[in-house]
């Protein structure tokens, strides 16, 4: 049996890329269908061959991880794409993905992304805050096309999937990664008007040695399921201070001698993201109360 990995399922068939033969239009065996398992891009598989250019999948590998939007299996990089400006950067947003990211085994690169439009102080800040917390970062702009060659090494050798809100540059990054691609770019308003009846399939690229997810997912996400005192583990910047709080159970909210609102103070610690973190524990102790 021949290895490989689903790229695209389209109408009943999988198109499997392996090593030796290419691109391979597989069908299922019928008890995978008795069986309702389902077959995502990004699923390692073993087929045979029927023919040079087509053969039958007959073995699913176990999954590392699962997207729900886009729907992608082994995903284990997430590209979080924010616009330096026009949209300002929501880093609610940024951070609410990266402490989810945290507890999986997805990692985040952040790519801020209208570089040419951003005033350089702001976007020095910005970056700042992330860079120094040692989170892997890029900065692009799709106008001047800087950025890339880095974005290309990220890329290598993983399975990505882009995500971020509306207008930041996704597709049009994408666009110019692979202008195959041929996303839909524009205004939110531009692209609602033209109307996006059309269910995409969502389909791998293969693209440096690794591959990349055509469709953009998770722009809103769930904070994950952790309780108040667990919140500052998906912190990584609190994580060597928090041993040294005087309690244990510490909240790094109004406690005394807390060794985060310490770091804090002398400025190791991000306002912003100090800010955010209080913002999240609020929403779990909303959430608690809800039960
Ligand atoms: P998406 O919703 O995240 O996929 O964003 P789009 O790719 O549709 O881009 C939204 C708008 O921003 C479009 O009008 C793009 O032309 C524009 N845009 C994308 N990247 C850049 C960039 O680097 N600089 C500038 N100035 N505009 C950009
Ligand atoms: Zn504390």
């Amino acid at each position: 049996m021949i290895d490989g990995i689903i790229l695209k399922g389209f109408s009943g068939f999988y198109y499997v890329r392996t090593q030796a033969h290419g691109e391979v239009e597989c069908s299922l065996r019928g008890r995978f269908r008795q069986e309702r398992l389902t077959f995502l891009p990004g699923d390692y598989v073993k087929i045979s061959l029927t023919n040079e250019r087509q053969g039958v999948i007959e073995e699913l590998l176990p999954r590392e991880t699962e997207l729900l939007r886009p729907p992608v299996a082994n995903v284990d990089q997430a590209i979080l794409v924010l616009a330096l400006a026009d949209p300002p950067p929501d880093l609610v947003l940024l951070d609410r993905l990266l402490v989810y990211l945290e507890q999986t085994p997805v990692m985040p690169v952040i790519c801020f992304n209208k570089r040419d439009i951003a005033g350089d102080s702001e976007a020095e800040e910005i970056i700042g805050i992330y860079k120094d917390i040692g989170y892997d970062l890029v900065l692009t702009s799709v106008k001047t096309k800087t950025g890339f060659d880095e974005l290309k090494n990220f890329l290598q050798n993983h399975i990505s999937v882009f995500a971020g809100p509306s207008g930041v540059g996704k597709s049009s990054l994408l666009n110019v990664l692979e202008p195959g691609f041929k996303l839909e770019t524009g205004s939110v308003s531009d692209k609602a008007r033209r109307g996006k009846h059309t269910t995409r399939h969502t389909k791998l690229l293969s693209l440096y040695g690794g591959y990349v997810a055509d469709t953009p997912g998770f722009s809103r996400i769930e904070l994950p399921n952790v309780s108040r005192e667990e919140l500052s583990f998906l912190f990584p910047e609190m994580d060597g201070y928090r041993q040294d709080c005087r309690f244990n159970t510490c909240l790094h909210y109004k406690e005394p001698q807390c060794a985060v609102k310490q770091a804090l103070e002398r400025g190791a610690i991000s306002q912003s993201r100090y800010k955010n973190y209080l913002r999240f524990l609020e929403e779990i102790t909303a959430r608690e109360r809800s039960y």
